[in-house]
């Protein structure tokens, strides 16, 4: 179809972790997450086999590993160590981001920049509302400008805006995110899961102004909205502007899947983008906007 896809939104876990979530999550002060991999839930887990498999098996040449919106900044740093090995063990596969707490203090920006340093291509995932902190946090305002700087891209959970209620469903007020990007108007901001709607917003002449370096990632777009998004979001942000993401290994269309996979979801994007948006979408958006 064309060269290979970058996938710019999938999570992954070391093997202790694959063994025992709920037991690890228990014993690390983690319940905000052990709540969303519930066994009930949508989560399915995949180590490095599966995962090279599946991507593969999608014309998948690299996935961006984000991190999660830990907690505790102790399992942001150790699964920041996961990420850099991971890294290293397959360099042409794989484009991590490194987790942050900055509630934590200080010690969140030793660390981040301990994993910038090592090879993480930026921060991500961040849900400051369900992390408990705020984007005018002196901190978190740190590492932002550090970000700014060195042009590391942050990616942030943005949750739609209206619908249905969900396990883990938290408001991320758009309003916030938008003041983020005019107070540090050169730092790349991904917004994930269609940016909880904002793309509308890209119509307003005003407000696109301010978006000049807000992009938006696809990740688990089938669980939120039907198909007609593809086109639709794309027109109104901007094809420079959407990053294709799946949330691998999240079961995307939980009546259709016993286990995930990044066919379906590939296929969907296929399908229902403009043509002439689709190498910007599934390939060169990511490259830009992540390195690699
Ligand atoms: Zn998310």
């Amino acid at each position: 179809m064309m060269q290979g896809i970058i996938d710019s939104h999938i999570h992954r876990y070391p093997e202790h972790i694959i063994a025992d979530p709920l037991g690890w999550a228990a014993a690390n002060g983690e319940p905000y997450w052990a709540k969303m991999v519930a066994p009930d839930g949508l989560q399915d887990w995949a180590d490095r086999a599966r995962l090279l498999r599946d991507m593969d098996e999608a014309g998948v040449e690299k996935a961006v590993i984000q991190g999660w919106y830990w907690q505790r900044q102790e399992n942001c740093a150790e699964l920041n160590r996961w990420h850099v090995r991971w890294l290293k063990e397959d360099p042409e596969r794989f484009i991590v981001l490194a987790s942050a707490q900055p509630a934590a203090g200080r010690v969140a920006v030793e660390d981040l920049k301990r994993a910038l340093d090592e090879g993480c291509s930026g921060v991500g995932e961040l849900h400051p509302w369900a992390q408990g902190w705020s984007l005018h946090d002196p901190v978190w305002e740190e590492i932002a400008a550090m970000c700014s700087e060195r042009g590391f891209p942050v990616c942030f959970h943005a949750t739609e805006t209206v619908g249905r209620d969900y396990t883990g469903k938290l408001d991320t007020p758009l309003a916030e995110y938008m003041a983020l990007a005019r107070r540090f108007p050169d730092l790349k901001i991904v917004l994930a899961h269609w940016g909880g709607g904002l793309p509308f917003f890209m119509l307003n002449r005003w407000t696109a102004k301010q978006l000049k370096n807000v992009y938006f990632d696809t990740a688990a777009s089938p669980l939120l909205y039907d198909a007609r998004v593809w086109k639709n979001a794309v027109e109104m942000a901007g094809s420079t502007h959407v990053l294709y993401g799946s949330d691998y290994p999240l079961r995307v269309y939980p009546s259709k899947q016993s286990a995930a996979d990044m066919l379906m979801l590939r296929d969907e994007a296929l399908g229902a983008l403009p043509e002439d948006a689709r190498i910007a979408v599934m390939r060169e958006n990511a490259l830009r906007v992540y390195g690699g």
